[in-house]
């Protein structure tokens, strides 16, 4: 058995209320980053994933680089995102019960890192159930005791952009990777992982329905998608 939550990164886009009914048909519930200058742009479409149940934490305001700006730049990064989630969860008229962030590029704040941990735990800001990954590495780097929140499995869509040689060819390829470079190999049975995906309208211009053929691809490998629970 593969056990897998997922989470999506970036939102909210004009795309995502399409991405949160295939989820909904799906039966998927997903841990969603929001960047605080997308909910200025896509209030309502936040607010539509709310109402469907998803979860949406937090991704700093404008997508930075935390290892490179100051602790106080980064603390109002967080800070001004967490007011934007208060109250979209408030217009929305659903109980915020968990506060979980994700850093962008997967930085942990450099010379800060413990700093922003040490914030995260006054503050009261929630961690994903990790509990049940095994990889050593994700002891080893801390990452078992860490607030915010990181992944196992990366499909690195992302970067199927216009002239990168990147495709849906090598989104596969990661997904069947029995040994990667990066992170766990996903279809080894039994294991517990954090995938990360991106709700990028850059994507569905390069390939229509992405995020579709990724879920609907893992899903038929044995992938089950579990609800993100908080400790
Ligand atoms: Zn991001």
């Amino acid at each position: 058995m593969i056990k897998a939550i997922l989470t999506i990164d970036d939102i909210a886009t004009s795309n995502t209320p399409n991405l949160v009914d295939y989820l909904v048909e799906k039966g998927i519930t997903v841990l969603m980053f929001a960047q605080g200058s997308h909910i200025e742009r896509y209030p309502e479409n936040v607010i539509y994933a709310l109402q469907k149940g998803m979860v949406v934490g937090n991704h700093s305001y404008s997508h930075p680089n935390f290892a490179e700006i100051s602790f106080e730049e980064g603390i109002q990064e967080i800070e001004k995102t967490e007011k934007l989630l208060d109250d979209i969860y408030k217009k929305a008229d659903v109980e915020r019960k968990y506060r979980p962030f994700r850093f962008p590029y997967g930085s942990k704040g450099g010379d800060n890192k413990d700093r922003y941990q040490q914030y995260f735990k006054d503050k009261g800001f929630s961690k994903l159930d990790d509990r049940k990954i095994a990889y050593p590495w994700w002891k080893e780097f801390g990452l078992s005791t860490d607030i915010d929140t990181l992944w196992t499995f990366d499909f690195a869509e992302y970067q199927i952009r216009p002239d990168s040689g990147f495709t849906m060819d090598d989104v596969f390829k990661r997904v069947h990777d029995s040994n990667p470079a990066s992170g766990g190999a996903l279809l080894e049975d039994g294991s517990n992982h954090i995938i990360l995906m991106h709700d990028h309208e850059e994507t569905l211009a390069m390939v229509p329905d992405y995020y579709k053929i990724m879920i609907e691809h893992v899903l038929e490998c044995g992938v089950m998608f579990e609800r993100p629970e908080f400790i």
